[in-house]
């Protein structure tokens, strides 16, 4: 048991006012195992005061500076390695071998493809006759993550923000603050100047809205639900502030009758179910041909009856448990309103696992013969629940596709490649994979309508960091 303090102008630190905390409960046994500290309004302002102050040194260092102290980092990262893994698997119920291959590793892939990317761009260029355009950092920067993916969230906005020369304030989800102190500790390590990088702990209901309003704040970027992203632009449109949003999704999983079906529906299923479902972009509505529709059904169910599930700290490839209570709760309710709406329970349901009455473990469910209009089919779910749907042709798949307030991912499998690309210009989601391509780190994530706006990873992640100006009359005629 500890309680995590705030990391401020280089160094660690505790509220300023009263000490309040929560505790950090292990998800697979439901037992506190830390308690952090949450950070009061005069904290934020402290913390956004430091950033504030270093911005001008900070973003007159060089590039090449910038990326040694960022090497640095990632050499302290791969020290501490095994603990961030354990740490993210304590901390929401991601199994340790997941945890050590995939969650932990997006630090490093990240790291080191976004300091491949910046060294390659060109910050500066011309423009017409007599203009040059520059690139600068956009300023002082609130970066807000989730826990679903939590060290991968701030990876992706922490190393390009202070590659680009913005200097940064940490708030990382109050659910997983294990990994991010984790995090903090390789940045204290690696000499960042004093107040180039500041993390403080808090919920994001009550010190939210003194982040994102904070008159020296130039941008927030927001990684979460749809919910708290509304609330982060209404704070942030006082000030005018550049704020990015990754929000939730609903994608889907377009299968056609001539695709390699076994394989392509059993990858849904897994892809759907990964992470116990607590992925933005997993592929949680199956949208098969006719044709092929009772075929994919059946294999859906097998893969879905195969799914084992096993406490975070095993080792293995099962599903752990979902992140709280409350979750648990959510998604309980919606396999209820899924069961109520007429929706065909082909297998999971609601209650507990018989063999697993410890732990938030949900049931893996699978929804057969659902209606597009369903509210299972519309809502993020966040667990591990899959929906399946029939087409009769590519318009009317591509037209269910597109029928939902998200666009954040989608999947398309044919063995017709020109079908699978003319399919992948229809639909209105940020990242489209065919025949189950996975995404690289230098590929730009984000989404169309409610997923957000904003594109993060690579070029385009560092983009975001970055105002142009553009100087006329730079070249005398
Ligand atoms: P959440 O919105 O509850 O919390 C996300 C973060 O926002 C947390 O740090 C929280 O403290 C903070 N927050 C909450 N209310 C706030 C407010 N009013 N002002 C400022 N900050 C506030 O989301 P969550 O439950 O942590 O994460 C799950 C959601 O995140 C899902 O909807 C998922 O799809 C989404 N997500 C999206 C992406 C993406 O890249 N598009 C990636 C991961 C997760």
């Amino acid at each position: 048991m500890e309680h995590l303090q705030f990391y401020i102008n280089g160094a660690w630190s505790l509220p300023k006012n009263k000490h309040d905390s929560i505790k950090v409960i292990d998800p697979s046994t439901e037992r506190s195992v830390a308690e952090v500290y949450m950070a009061s309004s005069v904290d934020v302002d402290l913390a956004v005061q430091a950033a504030s102050k270093s911005l001008y040194g900070w973003s007159q260092t060089t590039l090449e500076d910038r990326v040694s102290l960022m090497e640095r980092f990632l050499d302290e990262y791969k020290k501490r390695y095994d603990d961030v893994a354990q740490a993210i698997s304590t901390e929401m119920g991601a199994p340790i071998d997941m945890s050590h291959e995939i969650q932990t590793e997006t630090v490093i892939g990240h790291t080191e493809v976004t300091i491949e990317e910046i060294k390659s761009m060109s910050m500066e260029e011309d423009s017409g006759p007599h203009a040059k355009l520059i690139r600068e950092p956009i300023g002082v920067c609130v970066l807000i993550t989730p826990w679903n993916w939590p060290v991968n969230q701030v990876v992706c906005k922490v190393v390009p923000a202070l590659l680009a020369g913005c200097t940064v304030v940490l708030k990382p989800s109050e659910l997983t603050p294990l990994s991010a102190q984790i995090y903090a500790e390789c940045m204290d390590s690696a000499r960042f100047p004093d107040g180039v990088f500041n993390m403080i702990h808090g919920e994001g209901p009550a010190i939210g809205p003194d982040l994102t309003s904070h008159p020296l704040v130039d941008m927030v970027s927001f990684t979460g639900s749809a919910r708290a992203g509304i609330e982060v632009v209404k704070s942030a449109a006082d000030t005018i502030k550049r704020v990015t949003q990754e929000l939730g999704g609903k994608s889907a999983n377009i299968i056609f009758a001539d695709s390699d079906l076994q394989k392509m529906v059993e990858q849904g299923v897994e892809e759907c179910m990964f992470n116990s479902g607590q992925s933005c972009d997993a592929p949680t509505r199956m949208l098969v041909e006719e044709a092929a529709y009772d075929d994919a059904v059946k294999y859906a169910k097998e893969a879905v009856n195969n799914i084992n599930l096993g406490s975070a700290h095993e080792k293995g490839n099962h599903l752990g448990p979902v992140i709280s209570e409350l979750q648990w709760q959510k998604i309980q309710t919606l396999i209820q309103v899924g069961i109520d709406e007429g929706a065909t329970l082909a297998a999971g349901g609601t209650g507990k696992p018989s063999n697993r009455q410890e732990g938030y473990f949900v049931k893996p469910t699978l929804f057969i013969d659902v209606n597009n209009q369903m509210r299972i089919a519309q809502e993020e779910i966040f667990g591990p629940v899959l929906v399946m749907i029939p087409f009769n042709s590519e318009d009317e798949a591509v037209d269910i596709a597109n029928d939902t307030p998200y666009g954040l991912g989608a999947y398309v499998a044919t063995r017709d490649i020109e079908k699978a690309r003319r399919v992948s210009r229809a639909l209105k989601s940020g990242t489209v994979h065919i025949n189950g391509a996975a995404q690289e780190y230098c590929t730009p994530f984000g989404g169309y309508k409610q997923s957000g706006n904003g594109r993060e990873y690579g070029v385009y992640g560092i983009h975001e960091f970055q105002e142009i100006k553009a100087i006329n009359g730079y070249f005398a005629n």
